[in-house]
């Protein structure tokens, strides 16, 4: 190991405590997502913390995005670390925003509890680990090696749980994540220590309604049961597109093993009576059924294909069943993505985890998307990838917890990894 990286690592160690202390108080603010709270004393005491450690910090409001209100602003943080002269610059992102807790904790999911070894909170391991730990990645190195060139930049962004369209897809609008300002991005989210995550699958969602004719329930002949075409249209999913998306595998390593297959969700289905009436439910023929579907597809695969496979089997209804009609309503894509194995980030991360874990990294692809399709998409930045502590089957449950060690091992990959792509090694 070389004397740089004895120092940091002699450093990272002997901040332990403080990582963990300050993965607690990230926990403590309930920065819930959906509607978005605390998102602002929340980005200044990470903007805080660091402009005392030297950093420019400036905030970024996503004005007029989804959510944002004056209750609720979507504030953002950039804090970046100008180096000795010229040079790239390497980026840290990590969102701030966490989902909502649910009933099953057995703890207060905001206290940041720590226990045998672990941090536990809501944003624990989806991703305030991970941000703990490149805040204080960065910090060793910068002690460490004074002298760098080139510039360190770390950021807190809102809503990655909802799309992210007031954090990063808005900061990388404002050119925030595109070259010259930066060149290298790690995005820390929760894949495990020990793996590089390259990108992510393509998502589609959509509306699918069936149109029918309202009538007397006691009469329904007299009119046209949306619900019932609604039902043939589910069943024609479970005899044709099923297994048609189930035949179709990727060589992307996406992980769970599940997700290397083409997949669909079927998120709601609403008809007739609102789920809300009181008393007793209208005697009325629907007509009306809506389902939002959520298909999430392949690099093999291309967009116009993966709509298709839908309405063909839609226009196959409209030909072969009676009255059959409906209505489809695009609401929202994403590309898959996928950064190249030898770009310079993925090396560098891949010989950090080599040299800190000495074992090889595993190379894998998330199933659903996360703010690199941001970075790639607008940015036009794809030496992105996402590395950080946390396991993954942890994010979004109850008693969410990431482990110190694991936090401690990544931080100093990240460490390494910043390096190395600050100077090419040299
Ligand atoms: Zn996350």
């Amino acid at each position: 190991m070389s004397d740089l990286h004895e120092q940091i690592t002699r450093r990272i160690d002997a901040a332990t405590n403080e990582l963990v202390s300050l993965t607690s108080e990230l926990i403590r603010f309930p920065t819930i997502n959906p509607p978005g709270e605390d998102y602002t004393p929340c980005a200044e005491y990470i903007g805080n913390r660091l402009k005392k450690r030297g950093f420019q910090v400036n905030y970024f409001r996503g004005r007029g995005t989804p959510g944002d209100t004056d209750r609720f602003p979507r504030t953002n943080v950039i804090a970046r670390f100008e180096g000795r002269g010229p040079g790239p610059t390497v980026h840290f992102n990590s969102h701030i925003d966490v989902v909502e807790v649910g009933s099953d904790w057995s703890m207060d999911p905001f206290a940041g509890i720590v226990r045998d070894g672990k941090v536990y909170g809501r944003g624990a391991c989806d991703m305030k680990g991970g941000l703990a730990s490149s805040i204080i990645a960065v910090e060793a190195y910068i002690d460490a090696n004074p002298g760098f060139m080139g510039a360190i930049e770390i950021s807190g962004t809102v809503d990655e749980e909802t799309g992210g369209y007031g954090g990063v897809a808005y900061l990388a609008e404002k050119g925030l994540f595109s070259k010259p300002r930066v060149d290298h991005v790690i995005i820390p989210e929760p894949l495990n220590k020990d793996r590089i995550c390259l990108g992510h699958r393509g998502v589609w969602w959509a509306e699918i309604e069936t149109l029918g004719v309202q009538a007397h329930g006691s009469m329904p002949f007299l009119g046209d049961c949306a619900v019932r075409h609604m039902g043939a249209v589910l069943s024609a999913f479970e005899d044709e597109l099923f297994p048609l998306l189930a035949s179709k595998q990727t060589d992307m390593p996406v992980v769970p093993k599940g997700a290397k297959k083409s997949t669909m969700n079927i998120n709601s289905i609403h008809g007739g009576d609102g789920e809300d009436y009181s008393g007793f439910p209208a005697a009325n023929v629907p007509d009306s059924c809506r389902i939002v579907i959520d298909r999430r597809f392949l690099l093999e695969e291309d967009l116009a294909t993966v709509k298709r496979e839908v309405t063909n089997i839609l226009e196959g209804l409209k030909d072969n069943r009676e009255d059959f009609d409906y209505a489809i309503r695009d609401m929202w894509d994403v590309l898959p993505t996928m950064t190249e194995r030898d770009a310079p980030v993925v090396q560098a991360v891949s010989q950090a985890i080599e040299e800190v874990m000495d074992k090889k990294p595993e190379y894998v692809i998330s199933p659903g998307t996360y703010d690199q399709k941001h970075v790639a998409r607008i940015g036009h930045l794809h030496d992105c990838i996402a590395y950080g502590p946390g396991i993954l089957d942890l994010a979004h449950r109850a008693d969410e917890y990431v482990i110190i060690d694991d936090m401690v091992e990544s931080a100093k990959v990240m460490a390494f990894a910043t390096h190395q792509l600050l100077t090419g090694g040299k």
